[in-house]
């Protein structure tokens, strides 16, 4: 029996999407679809199946989990992993065709070894660390790595890429970043070590930096149609929208409390609907007390705190609101959309966090059927 909670995702807002970001990189930018943690939460076949029958045929994971899902599904383009796992998990690589980020010398000389028995060459992507202090080298320390992995005869160089960490609030230390790699490729090319691809542009790198895109980028967070930053001017569709029903409805007299904490005190007579989803469906605890919603495309405030499997919402003196009526969580109303990034700023956190929390036990329903 499902709880009365879904999540519906519109894959011609996907389609709308990646089609801007093509027209926004050009059409001699490779666009590197970002799909980790199921595709920010939206499910990672679907929007696999739709962005491959918009043109989109390299795809960045995760996990080898990921990978191996997609080439379950039959996808046979290209998928870069763009974490690292242990050496041990090298022969998943070639198993499945999956192209490794590589930072570490041991894990080049398994995958050589294994590559080579079956007559092989794997092609990778190397990182370097222009400021993210995460994977890969610094630029210094690059250069003695890279002679070493090109003596790995079952490697080949495929991609050069970087990350950054401040693209939304910092643009001098993100224009310092892209010089630094700029540089850093050509003094390479110099050395006569040259890849197809060079990349760094996320989402923030493709709306701002056009001389980020290089010729690869690598786009997540817009492609869902979700802005990382809220000064980006961008015309995105969000592709996910959040629903849950009402399953429960009292009057309350002034005074009455509601919820964990009674933090929610009636002022007045008032309506009080109680809704299928709380913070263990992803719905954050930190929207408690904060959270507006929509029913009916009309806006309500959520009263009082979000418990593990109900939220309770102030309907005031609207008895046109029935149980059984459609609460949208994220999604579109009459006069008003309430969106990731709202709960996102309302929660204090990022909207990342919010599409890629939403609970995978919740079912998504997809509304344009991609081929299959
Ligand atoms: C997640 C990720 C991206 C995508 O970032 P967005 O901000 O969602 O566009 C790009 N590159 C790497 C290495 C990532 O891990």
């Amino acid at each position: 029996m499902r709880r009365q909670v879904w999540v519906n995702i519109d894959l011609e807002a996907l389609s709308a999407n990646v089609r801007k970001i093509k027209s926004i990189v050009g059409s001699s930018v490779k666009i590197l679809a970002v799909l980790k943690q199921s595709a920010y939460g939206h499910g990672i076949i679907p929007v696999a199946r739709k962005l491959y029958e918009e043109g989109v045929d390299v795809f960045g994971v995760g996990s080898i989990g990921e990978a191996i899902q997609l080439r379950e599904d039959g996808y046979q383009g290209q998928i870069i992993l763009l974490s690292i796992v242990s050496k041990g998990l090298a022969s998943f690589f070639i198993r499945f065709g999956i192209t490794p980020t590589v930072v570490d010398l041991s894990f080049a000389r398994e995958l050589d070894r294994q590559a080579k028995k079956i007559k092989r060459v794997i092609p990778v992507h190397i990182k370097v660390d222009t400021g993210m202090g995460r994977l890969g080298f610094y630029p210094d320390q690059i250069y003695p790595f890279l002679e070493k992995i090109k003596k790995f005869s079952s490697l080949s160089l495929e991609g050069l890429y970087t990350h950054f960490p401040v693209a939304d609030t910092n643009s001098n230390f993100t224009n310092r970043q892209l010089n630094i790699f700029q540089k850093l490729i050509k003094d390479l090319k110099r050395q006569n070590i040259s890849f197809n691809y060079y990349h760094s542009a996320n989402s923030l790198g493709v709306i701002n930096y056009p001389n980020s895109y290089l010729n690869m980028v690598r786009p997540g967070l817009i492609l869902y149609g979700i802005k990382p930053s809220a000064d980006s001017g961008l015309e995105l569709k969000p592709v996910l929208s959040f629903k849950a029903r009402i399953i429960f409805i009292k009057e309350i007299s002034p005074g009455k409390t509601v919820g964990y904490g009674s933090e929610f005190v009636a002022k007045k007579h008032t309506r009080i609907a109680t809704v299928s989803v709380g913070y263990a469906d992803g719905y954050p605890w930190a929207l408690s007390n904060c959270a507006k919603v929509l029913i009916k495309g009309k806006v309500f405030n959520i009263a009082g705190r979000v418990c593990m499997d109900h939220i309770m919402i102030d309907l005031g003196q609207d008895k046109g609101i029935k149980k059984g009526d459609i609460v949208t969580l994220i999604g579109k109303g009459q006069d008003r959309d309430i969106k990731a990034e709202d709960l996102a700023a309302w929660a204090q956190t990022i909207p990342y966090e919010i599409v890629t929390r939403i609970s995978r036990e919740i079912p998504r329903h997809y509304s344009a059927k991609s081929t299959n």
